[in-house]
């Protein structure tokens, strides 16, 4: 099928009632994953979504055509794990042909990476985030229940030998990876890679999130300065997403920080969510969500419907760390990180 690129609008048009704009869209492709993260599986077992029941690579593109009309800029493809999805690369590159100056990325746990990168730069994939929480063997085994270490550090070599950009996102457990900081700091030294520290998030049900084993950014940083010294970059480097970066004297790349728990970002919160069954989440920590697959299947309703949702939807977008504080239980939301996309 031959693809036509669509040109951008000039302005954004999703804004919330807190002044926010919405310019970057995160979709989650699948609930699946090849790896069982105790952060992220529950302990009790945990269906996954029937396939009829997830969105159609065709419905991604026409919400993404969709997306960028309304001023969306950036778009990140996640999961549960996007490779556990056949013809993802296909997909990529509909949605580059399509909107050819689209800042496109991907998150992934890249056990299923290796072998792919090479196709990604073809896209014009050039940023990669890669989950990480530890790189030794026997404790990414007991984090992630598979024995998948080499898979992931083999990927990263792949996509750092062909030049590919990487950020390295791992969560912060205290008592399980803590021990690991000079040798997240170290990889960071080596390489021109982000490597950021992610604040454990109580997410859904049975999410083993206790106090003992919340590790606070501030805390990481204060750890941090007795293994490195952080230089505080420039005003235009020192931001990456939501993440506070630092340089490390002497090194090739960055560390970075992810408060959502104890310094959100919430004010200048720019994104919103859709989930792999077609659900539009507003907020990460807010179940509030609005259902799209009904409407994109529905023979009698139009895109126009789609855009009156994402309209109203962000609207209301809420500033997350007000239903932080109404945290109960140690769950902030009843949905699991592989369902949202993170
Ligand atoms: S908690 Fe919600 S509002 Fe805050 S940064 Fe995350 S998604 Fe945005």
């Amino acid at each position: 099928m031959n693809q036509t690129a669509i040109p951008f609008p000039a302005a954004a048009s999703i804004g919330d009632s807190h002044g926010r704009c919405v310019n970057y869209l995160r979709i989650s492709v699948t609930d699946r994953c090849n790896l069982r993260c105790m952060y992220c599986w529950n302990s009790e077992g945990m269906q996954f979504l029937q396939h009829a029941d997830i969105l159609t690579y065709e419905e991604i593109l026409r919400l993404v055509d969709l997306a960028v009309d309304m001023g969306i800029r950036k778009i990140r493809l996640t999961g549960g794990e996007p490779f556990a999805r056949k013809g993802l690369l296909h997909l990529l590159e509909q949605m580059l042909l399509r909107h050819p100056g689209l800042d496109l990325r991907l998150t992934t746990n890249a056990t299923l990476l290796s072998g792919k990168v090479q196709a990604l730069k073809d896209i014009g994939i050039s940023w990669l985030n890669i989950s990480l929480d530890t790189f030794n063997r026997q404790k990414f085994q007991h984090i992630t229940g598979r024995d998948m270490l080499r898979n992931v550090t083999g990927a990263i070599d792949e996509a750092l030998d062909l030049g590919m950009k990487i950020k390295l996102n791992a969560v912060a457990l205290k008592g399980i990876n803590d021990d690991e900081l000079p040798v997240f700091i170290n990889f960071a030294r080596r390489n021109p890679v982000d490597v950021r520290f992610i604040e454990f998030m109580p997410m859904g049900h049975c999410n083993r999130w206790t106090q003992d084993n919340f590790w606070a950014a501030e805390d990481i940083l204060a750890a941090a300065r007795s293994h490195a010294v952080l230089t505080t970059l420039g005003p235009g480097e020192r931001k990456s997403g939501p993440a506070r970066l630092y340089g490390i004297e002497g090194g090739m790349g960055r560390l970075g920080f992810i408060s959502p728990m104890s310094n959100h970002f919430c004010n200048s919160c720019n994104r919103l969510r859709i989930t792999s069954d077609g659900k539009l989440r507003t907020c990460l920590f807010s179940d509030k969500e609005y259902g799209l697959r009904q409407i994109l299947r529905h023979p009698g309703l139009s895109m126009q419907h789609v855009r009156r949702v994402l309209e109203n939807a962000g609207k209301r977008k809420p500033l997350g760390y007000k239903l932080l504080q109404e945290m109960r239980e140690h769950t902030i939301a009843d949905k699991r990180m592989n369902a949202i996309g993170g």
